[in-house]
């Protein structure tokens, strides 16, 4: 029987485990502080922003949303940022994606500073993972690697099969994966035979964005499967992978909802005490 990935639970340890430490450096005057800033009215942002912000109350991190209309300027929205790169109660910045068309998406990840870039999406950050140095890394794939860690999975010396190559989780989780010694094949649309890819493949993190695509008969027996997708199909979340023929063959398994999802945002918020901590260690 396959271990199903409770990954809600283990983000409900981490939320607890972090309200805990943000108690403690409320005590000095430091809670950690998020401005998420939502550029316009698509309703899957709104909803997005909104649970960042109740995460972030529900374990005492200070909350800033910041709303803009959808015409607002690219220079007026560089010249928040700035304004909150040099706001010591801000740690983290967070842009809700996608901008409006007229805003270049690169400028304004790259106006944030690289120390309250929690989300880990500026060039800075992703060149420090690259290079294996210590950096903000991005919240998707460090919760995939966090939710790894807590079913006692290693990597090291294991073919880890990576679908999909986006700079938010296929890129950098192929990356991390490499730094835990994994041997790391990186599949996209061109890839040739995904099937055969997949099927020597001891781990399989799939981030492809297409429902139930990765049919269970493709994975090796004993297969650890992550599954990124969210897909809503007939009103229902579904992931890119075939779960119910998956489950047969794997050892593990995250689901879909609750298994990748409900650690991204637990990332977030550990990404922005960890930026409080580092404010705080610099000063000393
Ligand atoms: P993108 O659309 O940016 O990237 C999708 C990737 O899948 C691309 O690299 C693309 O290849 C590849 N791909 C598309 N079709 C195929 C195919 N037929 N065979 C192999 N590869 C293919 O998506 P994201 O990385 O942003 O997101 C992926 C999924 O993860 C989505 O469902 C998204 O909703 C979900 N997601 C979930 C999060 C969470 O918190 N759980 C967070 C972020 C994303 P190519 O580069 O060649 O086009």
């Amino acid at each position: 029987m396959a271990i199903i990935i409770d990954g809600k639970a283990i983000a409900e340890r981490l939320r607890n485990d972090l309200a805990k430490e943000v108690a403690e450096l409320a005590q000095s005057n430091n809670i950690p502080g998020l401005a998420v800033i939502l550029v316009g009215d698509d309703p899957a942002s709104r909803s997005y922003v909104a649970s960042k912000d109740r995460a972030c109350q529900k374990v005492g991190i200070h909350s800033r949303q910041i709303h803009l209309p959808a015409a607002t300027r690219e220079d007026e929205l560089l010249a928040l940022i700035d304004e909150l790169n040099r706001d010591s109660a801000i740690d983290g910045i967070l842009v809700q994606l996608p901008l409006p068309k007229h805003i270049e998406t690169a400028h304004i990840i790259e106006a944030i500073h690289p120390d309250k870039d929690v989300d880990g999406f500026h060039p800075y950050n992703l060149g420090r993972l690259a290079s294996g140095a210590p950096c903000f890394q991005p919240c998707t794939p460090l919760g995939i690697l966090r939710l790894l860690d807590e079913t006692g999975i290693d990597l090291a010396g294991k073919n880890v099969t990576v679908v999909g190559r986006s700079n938010i989780v296929g890129k950098p989780v192929a990356l991390m994966c490499l730094a835990r010694h994994a041997t790391v094949t990186i599949c996209h649309s061109r890839t040739r035979d995904l099937a055969q890819q997949i099927g020597r493949a001891d781990v399989v993190i799939a981030a492809v964005g297409r429902p139930q695509m990765l049919k269970g008969a493709w994975f090796k027996e004993g297969a650890v499967i992550i599954d990124v997708g969210i897909n809503r199909v007939e009103g229902k979340l579904v992931g890119d992978v075939e779960f119910e023929s998956a489950v047969q063959r794997a050892s593990a398994i995250t689901p879909v909802p609750g298994g990748v999802g409900p650690m991204t945002i637990a990332m977030l918020l550990a990404n922005t005490v960890e930026s409080r901590k580092r404010s705080i260690a610099a000063r000393q």
